[in-house]
């Protein structure tokens, strides 16, 4: 089997500072794999590698074939076959819901503005806010503004999902809302990396947990193995683990 995403002993400087050192993975197709640790293990910088919103200086990250860090492939053309979902939505504050859902569809993927209109109501009504699409983010939730960033990056039919803490900058009652919407696109097969610290979200859908301290991946295992015996795990993710679970 050929891995969707696979990362080769990458490492990031920067300037004097490694932020990543020798991280290696693969994520298969459909696969859902959890990165957790503490906060500034590298967890965003790892998954922004991936779809070249940070650049590395060492290894080898291939995409579906493509070398992301080869000075030929097509970066635009990648990030647009990737989705990203960030912490604080980054949603166009200007833009109404249905504008946001397709500015990208339009001018990264060139379709119509019926098509992408229609894709991104299709998946606006697949979070569940269909009588939102002409409202703007300020008059959503911060959960709705999280579904609706779920739904836009949905729209440019992504070959795989990145999150990088979705719902840590939502009120506690929001949380499930989100959650509960990616582990329906969990059990729908799409490929996903969630840097979270939701354990419930990772012991429901994730195939593997991968958990990095201080810029490596300190572990890279199946779920049922990482929670399974967590006395079996290393010292710095058994620590991790008690302030969490
Ligand atoms: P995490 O997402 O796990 O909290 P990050 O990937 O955001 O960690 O950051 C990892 C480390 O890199 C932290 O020590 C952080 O301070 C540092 N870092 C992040 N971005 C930059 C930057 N642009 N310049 C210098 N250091 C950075
Ligand atoms: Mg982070």
């Amino acid at each position: 089997m050929s891995a969707m995403i696979t990362l080769k002993n990458v490492s990031k400087w920067y300037g004097d500072f490694q932020v990543l050192t020798d991280c290696s993975t693969a994520v298969e197709k459909g696969e859902v794999v959890v990165v957790c640790g503490p906060s500034g293990s590298g967890k965003s910088t790892l998954i922004k590698t991936v779809n070249a919103l940070e650049p590395f200086q060492k290894g080898e990250i291939i995409v579906d074939g493509l070398s992301v860090g080869d000075p030929k492939t097509d970066l635009p053309k990648l990030r647009a076959r990737i989705g990203m979902v960030f912490q604080n939505f980054e949603l166009f504050p200007h833009l109404s819901i249905t504008d946001n859902l397709t500015i990208a569809q339009e001018k990264v993927l060139g379709r119509s503005k019926d098509e992408a209109r229609q894709k991104g109501l299709h998946y606006l009504d697949r979070v569940g806010l269909k009588a939102h699409a002409a409202k703007f983010p300020g008059q959503l939730s911060g959960g709705q503004q999280q579904r609706v960033a779920i739904a836009r990056a949905l729209s440019m039919d992504p070959i795989a999902m990145l999150f990088d803490e979705p719902t840590s900058a939502l009120d506690p009652e929001m949380v499930n809302e989100v959650l509960d919407v990616m582990v329906e696109l969990a059990h729908e097969g799409m490929t996903m990396m969630c840097v979270t610290h939701e354990m419930g979200f990772a012991r429901k859908v994730a195939n593997r947990v991968i958990f990095m301290d201080k810029g490596a991946i300190v572990e890279d295992c199946a779920k049922e193995e990482f929670f399974g015996d967590i006395k079996a795990r290393s010292e710095r993710a058994q620590h991790f683990l008690s302030k969490i679970l």
